[in-house]
């Protein structure tokens, strides 16, 4: 928890010190107050659906619990903070064994660094853990995994740049299956830029997986960059048109202001947030906890 709040001391300091300012000159809980609060998230990146839905909700709390204490808002907002979160949140821990998880994302929001994390992070959890370098588009997506995978002491499936991404798949589900892997993680191009693409690959992955992995439980991760805000928003909305997402895994937390993005985003997309980056390091992967990610901003 310690890691995970100072990771998130910047995301702090623009909710929770606001919020105490405002909280520590107000005496009536008024329309102002609610007003001051509004603002207070919305230029924090929990965005304006989000931040209406807290507030609404806030109105109700203090109603029904008849409170009149300035003092006590900032408790009932948390706990709201840690209901919306809680609603989505997912353990990145398999249902079943063997599994199959695809990672997607845009060059540059983490998304190798996160496999390699999560890949050591499943490992210390006592799995079998095996890497597919399916991304391979670029040389230097392939050789970066290698490096990842031999950081974190797990074994990795990879062919030459330019190779068909499903034909990786399909050899690394033979030696996952050989090997008696639990969890086999396969990471994948993504580039948004070309949508057909995109679709054609991931359908072409699964096809593959579907036919040739029955057995295994799937999941499908989508890495965002928290510090591109509400942009990560937009890009989750267009990922989740061409793939079926059901895992959100969000990066770079730590030295952003723009954490509350989290919210506004496990609100608005109904999808799981299962591990958040907050750092560099090896162990800086962190499975999603909502409420200590509310405990650590608010
Ligand atoms: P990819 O292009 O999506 O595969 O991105 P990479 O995995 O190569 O990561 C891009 C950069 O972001 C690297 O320098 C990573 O160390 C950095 N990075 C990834 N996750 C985090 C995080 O949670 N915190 C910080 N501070 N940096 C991160």
């Amino acid at each position: 928890f310690e890691k995970l709040k100072q990771g998130l001391t910047k995301t702090r300091n623009v909710i929770n010190d606001k919020v105490d300012a405002l909280l520590s000159f107000t005496k009536t809980i008024d329309e102002e107050l609610y007003e001051e609060l509004e603002e207070i998230l919305i230029t924090s990146d929990v965005g304006v659906n989000t931040t209406m839905k807290i507030i609404e909700q806030l109105r109700k709390k203090v109603k029904e619990n008849r409170v009149d204490d300035p003092a006590k808002v900032k408790e009932l907002l948390k706990q709201i903070i840690a209901d919306i979160l809680d609603n989505e949140s997912e353990s990145v821990i398999p249902k079943s064994i063997p599994a199959v998880y695809i990672v997607v994302g845009v060059n540059g929001v983490g998304k190798t660094t996160s496999i390699g994390k999560m890949a050591h992070y499943l490992k210390q959890k006592g799995y079998k853990v095996m890497l597919a370098a399916a991304d391979t588009f670029r040389a230097a997506a392939i050789d970066q995994l290698e490096v990842w995978a031999r950081r974190s002491g797990v074994d990795i499936i990879k062919h030459q740049e330019g190779a068909d991404p499903a034909a990786v798949v399909f050899d690394a589900i033979q030696a996952a299956k050989a090997r008696k892997v639990d969890i086999l993680i396969c990471d994948t191009a993504g580039r948004l830029h070309n949508k057909k693409n995109l679709m054609e690959e991931l359908r072409k992955i699964n096809r593959i997986i579907e036919r040739e992995y029955q057995e295994a439980y799937k999941r499908t991760f989508l890495v965002l960059d928290a510090t591109t805000g509400q942009n990560a928003l937009n890009q989750a909305k267009e990922f989740m048109n061409v793939a079926n997402v059901n895992g959100l895994i969000l990066t770079k937390l730590d030295g952003t202001a723009k954490g509350g993005v989290v919210i506004s985003i496990a609100n608005e997309l109904n999808i799981p947030v299962t591990m958040i980056g907050v750092g560099e390091g090896i162990d800086d992967l962190q499975e999603f906890n909502p409420k200590e990610f509310a405990d650590a901003i608010l």
